[in-house]
């Protein structure tokens, strides 16, 4: 989905890579490079879900880091759709960078490369993108009321008084269910599961229009993350918001994706509709993925699927398909030569040189 072509597309990544320098000795001489992240490319809807999944390690959170620019890229766009109507920030940007008509071209249009702004020019664009954390217990500073939480990024980014502030944080707080009058507690007050309503209330604090929500159950407890699911897509459905939703298994995201990247040793192995990937996926790795998710139809008898060994290391991956050391199909042209991406009309895409050939088993959802 090009985003220069198609106006619902809110984000498109292309062609990401985030090499970070291995460095040895006295002189810390750079050695070799971890490639966390080695030629991802996707795109996000206006209002829509994206899964990214996979084991720890693949390369999914540095994904998610480099979008927000906690990283700045080592190659590749972030491209992001300006808002229709700007506000008085971006508006004033947008006259400094059309002033200055930079020479790295970063703005195209109504789209703007992020991974190409500096520093300065991404104080207003940062209010666009916002991030919710895995740890509701560490994000949130322990010495900060949650007045001081939610407020600081108005504080930063508006000129709002103290009366306003407090009224701006007792709607955000009552949007995501907790009790205004709490605001003046400190974290250590509350549970997991209302710590990450906070950390939740702090990224909807500037209207966001993306929000990368960096595995934001997986530290709940089970009963807990369906309600922090479902406010977050109470939350989409009245103000619209787009969400790359991270997570490391399938059975996460099943409910909240439209559609799902599979993530290995930083590339995505398989991009699809959700339905689509879940009921027939095309990749191995997806299929071992699945034959984890619990099958809702308990008559049902499914193989789980062990993958053996760790995810390779990133700075020295195997040859060929990286996953081939651990793919039960793997043949002898599997560990020489990279898998092409193989695309069908509907848009569901792999990278396995048996994309025609395996027909691989995946679950029943509705
Ligand atoms: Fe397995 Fe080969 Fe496909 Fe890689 S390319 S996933 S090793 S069958």
């Amino acid at each position: 989905m090009n985003i220069h072509e198609n106006h619902h597309v809110l984000l498109e990544v292309r062609n990401l890579k985030m090499h970070f320098p291995i460095r040895r000795g006295l002189f810390k001489k750079v050695v070799g490079h971890v490639r966390a992240v080695d030629g991802v490319s996707f795109s996000v809807k206006k209002g829509e879900t994206l899964g990214l999944v996979g084991e720890s390690g693949c390369g999914k959170t540095t994904a998610g880091r480099c979008i927000v620019r906690a990283y700045s890229p080592t190659e590749g766009e972030i491209l992001f759709r300006e808002e229709e109507s700007l506000t008085e920030d971006m508006r004033k940007l947008k006259v400094h960078i059309n002033s200055h008509r930079r020479k790295d071209n970063a703005t195209q249009g109504d789209v703007i490369d992020f991974a190409r702004l500096q520093q300065d020019d991404l104080r207003a664009y940062r209010r666009e993108i916002q991030m919710i954390f895995q740890d509701p217990y560490s994000s949130l500073n322990p010495r900060m009321t949650v007045l001081d939480i939610v407020s600081e990024p108005l504080v930063i980014h508006t000129q709002k008084k103290s009366a306003e502030l407090k009224d701006h944080v007792a709607d955000l707080l009552r949007k995501v269910g907790l009790r205004p009058e709490y605001m003046n507690r400190y974290p250590n007050a509350f549970s997991g599961g209302q710590r990450q309503r906070i950390g939740i209330a702090r990224a909807l604090a500037l209207h966001p229009r993306l929000i990368v929500c960096d595995e934001p159950v997986s530290a709940l407890d089970v009963s807990v993350q369906a309600q922090v699911v479902n406010l977050l897509q109470d939350l989409q459905a009245e103000l619209g918001i787009s969400y790359l939703f991270i997570a490391h298994d399938l059975s996460v995201v099943q409910h909240v994706s439209q559609r799902v990247a599979v993530m290995y040793l930083g590339k995505i192995v398989e991009l699809a509709e959700s339905k689509a990937l879940y009921r027939v996926p095309k990749h191995p790795y997806t299929e071992a993925l699945l034959s984890a998710v619990p099958s809702t139809n308990p008559d049902l008898k499914r193989e789980r699927i062990v993958l053996t060994g760790d995810v390779p290391n990133p700075s020295n991956p195997p040859s060929g398909c990286a996953f081939h050391p651990r793919c039960r199909y793997a043949r002898e042209i599997c560990k020489k030569e990279t898998p092409p991406w193989v695309e069908t009309l509907d848009g569901h895409g792999a990278a396995c040189h048996l994309v025609n050939e395996l027909s691989l088993t995946g679950v029943n959802v509705e």
